[in-house]
């Protein structure tokens, strides 16, 4: 894979192939994924507040004319981490946050932020963690054992514990190939 497919990966390119997590779950799947360790540090897609703002615009997490700043990018950066270590089965702390229910005239109800800007851009993404849990999509979710890659494991006997066999099981492979060779 080439640097510029590596760069749309988590946006346009999923690891393997592999279907998008479903439904609304999706957007929070592409904020965990909004960077990836095994890439450079100035991939980050939140790392710092306009690249933050133009994401968080892009996903319409916020207004059109709403401010990211630095520092509401690095909270944003400490949520995904925070994120990313629930999947990975650490223990995390996360803030909690105001939603409101509201109900349309056929009754059907939604969870919707309280606030604006990047307050409300956080509330919609625990409230969509919340639904996750309530439909039990999230126990699906799974960050890659190798990478931390956020990914929705499909398959039947929820299995799968790399984001792709094809990059990192066969990394860890390799690896294990040049010790050995290194050995000799
Ligand atoms: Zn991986």
């Amino acid at each position: 894979m080439d640097e510029r497919d590596k760069r749309r990966i988590g946006e346009e390119i999923e690891p393997g192939g592999r279907p998008k997590a479903p439904g609304r779950l999706e957007l929070l799947q592409r904020f965990i994924n909004s960077h990836n360790h095994d890439f450079p540090p100035d991939w980050d897609r939140l790392g710092g507040g306009s690249k933050a703002q133009a994401w968080l615009r892009q996903k319409g997490l916020i207004g059109a004319r709403e401010q990211v700043s630095d520092a509401d990018a690095a909270r944003l950066r400490e949520l995904r981490e925070a994120l990313r270590a629930l999947l990975a089965g650490r223990p995390a702390a996360v803030e909690p946050t105001r939603l409101r229910v509201t109900v349309d005239d056929a009754g059907r109800t939604a969870l919707e932020p309280d606030s604006g800007g990047v307050e409300g851009a956080v509330a919609t993404l625990l409230g969509i963690l919340h639904e996750a849990q309530l439909t039990g999509a999230w126990s699906r979710m799974k960050a890659c054992r190798q990478c931390e890659y956020a990914f929705f494991d499909r398959s039947k006997n929820r299995s799968a514990a790399w984001c792709a066999m094809s990059i990192c099981g066969n990394r860890t492979k390799n690896r294990a190939y040049y010790r050995r060779r290194r050995a000799v």
